[in-house]
């Protein structure tokens, strides 16, 4: 596999989003941005389609932050659509949800309730 400098990001925690420049969190998963998207780019395409999928030895990964991933989503809503609700978890006491894709868990006294976020991403739903 080929190297690309200015995708490889240190093991501290944060790496550069691949489509802002902004340095993202992992804390969750090393290898992979908090709420964001990893995508080697070799599945982005075929040969001939934008990525010549023929070229292994200069593949890499695409990692993009959660704002970069909502910008994306909010230009191709189809694409949103297929993704679903409840894409990543929103970790905290959070009034607000951070996107349409968030969903979080709460618990009060023994009970555990899960919330989704509204269509608009402007309110919890409680399941
Ligand atoms: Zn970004």
């Amino acid at each position: 596999m080929k190297t690309h400098p200015e995708f490889e990001y240190p093991m501290h925690g944060f790496h550069p989003c691949s489509g802002c420049g902004n340095m993202a969190p992992h804390h969750s998963q090393v290898n992979y941005p908090d709420n964001g998207w990893s995508i080697p780019i070799d599945h982005l395409g075929y040969y001939g389609g934008f990525t010549d999928t023929n070229k292994a030895d200069d593949s890499y990964t695409i990692n993009l932050c959660h704002d970069c991933v909502l910008k994306f989503l909010e230009t191709f809503p189809m694409i949103g659509l297929l993704i679903g609700k409840g894409g990543h978890s929103q970790i905290g006491p959070d009034e607000k949800p951070c996107c349409p894709w968030a969903w979080k868990l709460d618990k009060i006294e023994n009970a555990y309730i899960t919330y989704l976020a509204s269509e608009d991403g402007q309110q919890w739903l409680a399941q």
